[in-house]
Formats: structure tokens, sequence, C-alpha cells
């Protein structure tokens, strides 16, 4: 059987043109042409996964550039022409790695939440109660409404009694929404999560203090 070699040639090409880009400082130009290289199916050069690892790094995608430097040192080990850099990188990807982990605005991946469009992040919807048609009471199932319950004493004369699960009222309050007239139930956007992922790298800042400092601004000029 004849053995294959690895065709590297349209490969090393594309990678040749992102390393240009690299050195250029533009990082997106060469993002594309890694994607490229990964789309093409063909077989991705040994150094590539290094390279693609610091361009991630610099578009601040840090889970995607940990991912691929880490499959650069399983693949290459300290033969790498790129280990000590890999190594570099890695001890770069530390604090960044960590401020995602500690992040609550954003996924474990760094990028941003948003708030749930459907429920805006209530985690619940909201509907008038059907049980009540809205309207809080129910009519009590034991007098069927009326507040008086009937019993025939030893004499077999039927006496009225107050009917004892509504006290005479006749009316009971909606088990369902308990008096509330409003029905909740899980948002089905968002899984009751109440935030939706986004492609948007998170800054691990959150949006309140600059709101804040609004109602602060607005405070003084009283
Ligand atoms: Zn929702
Ligand atoms: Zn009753
Ligand atoms: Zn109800
Ligand atoms: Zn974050």
């Amino acid at each position: 059987m004849a053995q294959v070699q690895p065709n590297l040639g349209g490969t090393s090409r594309i990678m040749n043109s992102a390393l240009a880009e690299m050195r250029k400082g533009d990082y997106e130009k060469a993002n594309a042409f890694f994607r490229q290289i990964i789309d093409s199916n063909l077989p991705i050069p040994p150094e590539m996964p290094y390279y693609f690892a610091e361009t991630l790094y610099e578009l601040h995608q840090y889970d995607n550039s940990a991912n691929f430097l880490n499959k650069y040192l399983q693949i290459n080990g300290l033969k790498g022409e790129n280990y000590e850099n890999a190594k570099k990188l890695e001890a770069k990807l530390v604090k960044p790695l960590h401020e995602i982990k500690t992040c609550e605005l954003c996924d474990r991946r760094g990028y941003r939440f948003k708030t749930c469009f459907t429920c805006e992040g209530s985690k619940h919807l909201e509907q008038d109660c059907s049980y009540c048609k809205a309207k809080g009471i129910v009519g009590c199932n034991k007098c069927m409404g009326s507040g008086l319950i009937t019993k025939r004493n030893v004499f077999n004369i039927v006496e009225y009694h107050e009917c004892d699960k509504c006290t005479g009222e006749g009316r009971l309050t909606c088990p369902t929404c308990t008096g509330e007239k409003i029905e909740h139930s899980t948002c089905r956007t968002c899984r009751g999560i109440g935030h939706l992922q986004s492609d948007q790298v998170c800054d691990h800042k959150s949006d309140e203090p600059r709101h804040m400092s609004f109602v602060f601004q607005k405070l003084k000029s009283h």
C-alpha cells in the first residue's frame, strides 16, 4: 500500500498569508485565514494551532485561544518550534481565563450574557390566571357558592349551617394564583435562566456604575 503523504501545499500558503497579517497586527484578517485552513479539511500545518491561539488571544477570545494552545502543546510537546512562545502564551492566559471564571456577566467561554428578550430577565412569564379567570377568587366547592351547608338533625329536619370551608362567604381564594390573579410560568425562550448567550466578548464590567453615576448626576443638579 502506498504511503499517503499529507499535502500541505494549499494550507501552508494560506498560513503564510495569516502570518503576514499577524505581523501587520491585523488579527481579524489572520483569524479569517486560519479559519480557511480549518474549513478546508486539509491537513493542518503543525505550528498552526500556536499561531491561531496567539491570534485568538489578541482578539480576546481567551477560551478558544486556550483550546488551540492546549492542542498545540499536546500534539507537539517540547518538539514544537514555538514551544517557548506557547508556554509564554499559556502564562498570559491565566489572568483572563480566571476573570472569565469569576465573572457573572458572561458564560464560561467569556461571552457576555444578554437579557432574555421574552421575559426581560425576569425568568418567568406572567399571564392572567386561567383557573379563576383573573378574579383571584373561586366559588366554594363545598357549599356550591351559597355559603351554607345543610345537615339533617336527629328529628330528620334540615338545618342550615354556615359553610366551614369558606366561613359562609361562598367564595375561596383561588388556589392556583393564591389571589394574585396572575399565573407564572417559566420563560421558554431562556428556559428560566433570564439571559441568553451572545457572541459579544465580555469586558467583565457591569453596566451598573455608568447607570448609577447618571443617577448621582441627576441628584446633584437638584
Ligand atoms: Zn426568558
Ligand atoms: Zn363554602
Ligand atoms: Zn387564580
Ligand atoms: Zn465577563
